[in-house]
């Protein structure tokens, strides 16, 4: 059946000396044997330097963006997905909502993103959500839906079985929001559902993550949800005790 995941989005927070230490802690605070898939996604420039110090854990780690062009190119100020796989990450956050609002990325960026990612051998994370007018509007599963279109159009089954999805509600993200368990599993259910039309077992196999102001107090009655299978978690990621409690609430 699916493992459960707890990723970690550091965004664009810490510098050398703090993340140092935050990985130094995050090696003690987290089990050594964990029950579920951990990673965590640290600014680009510090990538080399969280390779290196959860060399030998079970962490992995991704990056939270890529370019949507594969290989070497003129492509500036961007990173492929060939070079992340290169360095040893294993995941890639693609179609995060601050990078589809405030970078104008589409969902058609992001289904060629997670396509670059895949090719690669890497797992993209494809966030998908929706503003707090959107939900107010009763637009959600509609909006969930056209955000996923191109994901079905661009990849083959094979490699949808690879993908994790992330449902972001955008209201929920750093807000300190929750959606409630009951709202978040009907939105799961129904990204579920979508998978199933193009193939049953697709679907079972599916790992849907929650994200927005995800903490230890509210992780393990999310997790509890038939169709929640672990956590996008941003600001509580940054704190090694709390992502850990987190990270044991999904085991
Ligand atoms: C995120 O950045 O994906 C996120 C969910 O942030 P936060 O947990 O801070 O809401």
């Amino acid at each position: 059946m699916r493992s459960n995941l707890v990723a970690g989005n550091w965004k664009m927070c810490g510098d050398t000396a703090s993340i140092e230490k935050l990985v130094a802690e995050l090696k003690t605070s987290l089990p050594a044997e964990p029950g579920l898939d951990i990673a965590v996604f640290p600014p680009s420039v510090y990538l080399a330097q969280v390779l290196a110090g959860l060399s030998g854990s079970p962490v992995a780690v991704g990056n939270q963006n890529v370019c949507d062009q594969p290989g070497d190119g003129a492509f500036t100020g961007e990173v492929s997905a060939s070079m992340l796989a290169d360095i040893g990450c294993r995941y890639v956050i693609v179609g995060h909502s601050e990078r589809r609002a405030i970078y104008a990325e589409t969902s058609e960026q992001v289904a060629q993103k997670a396509k670059q990612v895949l090719e690669q051998g890497l797992v993209p994370l494809v966030c998908v959500g929706e503003t707090e007018t959107q939900r107010d509007d009763g637009a959600t599963l509609e909006v969930i839906s056209a955000q996923l279109k191109p994901i079905f159009s661009t990849l083959s089954v094979q490699q949808l079985q690879l993908i994790v999805v992330a449902y972001e509600p955008v209201w929920a993200i750093g807000t300190g929001k929750t959606a409630s368990p009951s709202q978040a599993q009907e939105v799961h259910a129904f990204i579920r559902a979508l998978f199933a039309k193009k193939d049953e077992q697709l679907a079972k196999g599916l790992r849907i993550l929650y994200g927005g102001s995800v903490k230890a107090a509210n992780a393990g009655e999310l997790f509890a949800q038939a169709d929640i299978d672990g956590g996008l978690v941003g600001g509580a990621s940054l704190d090694a005790q709390e992502f850990s409690a987190i990270c044991r609430a999904a085991e």
